[in-house]
């Protein structure tokens, strides 16, 4: 089993507090270590030989970490890594993106689910315009920029083809997350969790396929207006929850390999040497592999 992409949370803290955030995974922060960038790249090395091409840097929100333009620059120069991407919510990007981009940072993607500012506040307790001073700030940085959209019956869902038009005016690409299931039962997805059906039969009428669906865990990609939009739907996994196709390994802030889907017990410990690390990899591949689980390259 080979693993082509690695995300890498930077930190668990956050400063919005999203609704129906899943927090990446981590439903339980163990302690309050944080790896540094040297030990990120440490290990990070160790991955290229387990087919680790791609780097997605998330938390957390990773740009509340002073020293995150050092963590890209590490990666971004390691034989073999091929990209880094970074997934904020875009509230401090403005102040960062000159600076990640001079780091090597290949794309960056900017959680905005409405363009609506009281819904804005109201799913995400944040301020809108400094969401969208960063994304302005950014494309100026000449960063690609991805926009990251969860949609959500009775709250967003009216606001695709608005987020379409945004991201065509703004040169980004688009991408479209089905909410995903939370470990323990939730009202919050109960009333707002809707299928992607709908939207992807609307996105094959008005554009065209990029990228076909061959395997459940493939996303496919439309053109539409000039924008790139991608699918990110749920699968289910073998422990009962769900979580979107973005499965496979990540790298908690402590130090810890684990994948998406399960529960917080189901972790490898990573340590400093580098023998210590190559275990940790194999020993975190054959927890995914004995449960069955792919390992997406989106
Ligand atoms: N703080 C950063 C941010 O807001 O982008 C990075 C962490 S956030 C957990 C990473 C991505 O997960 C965001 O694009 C967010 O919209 C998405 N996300 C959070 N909760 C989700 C859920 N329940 N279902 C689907 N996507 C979710």
């Amino acid at each position: 089993m080979q693993i082509p992409s690695l995300r890498v949370s930077v930190t668990h803290r956050c400063n919005l507090r999203c609704t129906y955030c899943h927090g990446e995974g981590a439903r339980e922060v163990r302690s309050d270590r944080r790896l540094s960038p040297a030990e990120i790249e440490r290990i990070v090395r160790a991955g290229t030989a387990f087919g680790v091409r791609k780097v997605k840097l998330t938390g957390g929100e990773p740009l509340l970490r002073r020293d995150v333009a050092e963590v890209v620059r590490r990666l971004a120069a390691l034989q073999g890594i091929a990209g880094v991407t970074l997934t904020t919510n875009g509230v401090l990007l403005a102040e960062h993106a000159e600076e990640l981009s001079a780091a090597g940072l290949t794309r960056v993607n900017v959680s905005l689910d409405t363009l609506d500012e009281r819904l804005y506040f109201r799913l995400t307790g944040g301020e809108l315009r400094r969401v969208l001073a960063g994304v302005e700030a950014a494309l100026e940085a000449g960063l690609r920029v991805e926009l990251n959209t969860v949609l959500m019956r009775g709250l967003n869902e009216g606001e695709v083809w608005s987020m379409v038009e945004f991201a065509s005016q703004h040169a980004c690409s688009l991408q479209l997350i089905e909410l995903a299931e939370p470990a323990e039962s939730s009202d919050f997805y109960r009333r707002h969790h809707m299928s992607l059906d709908g939207v992807e039969r609307e996105l094959k009428r008005r554009g065209e396929v990029l990228r076909r669906r061959r395997s459940p865990h493939d996303r496919p990609v439309y053109l539409v207006q000039g924008v790139r939009v991608s699918l990110c739907t749920s699968v289910r996994s073998t422990a009962g929850c769900s979580g979107v196709r973005c499965s496979g390994l990540r790298l908690t802030a402590d130090g810890c390999l684990r994948g998406f889907r399960y529960s917080d017990s189901e972790r490898v410990e990573v340590p400093g040497d580098e023998e210590g690390i190559k275990r940790a990899f194999e020993a975190a591949l054959s927890m995914l592999a004995e449960r069955g689980d792919e390992l997406a390259g989106a």
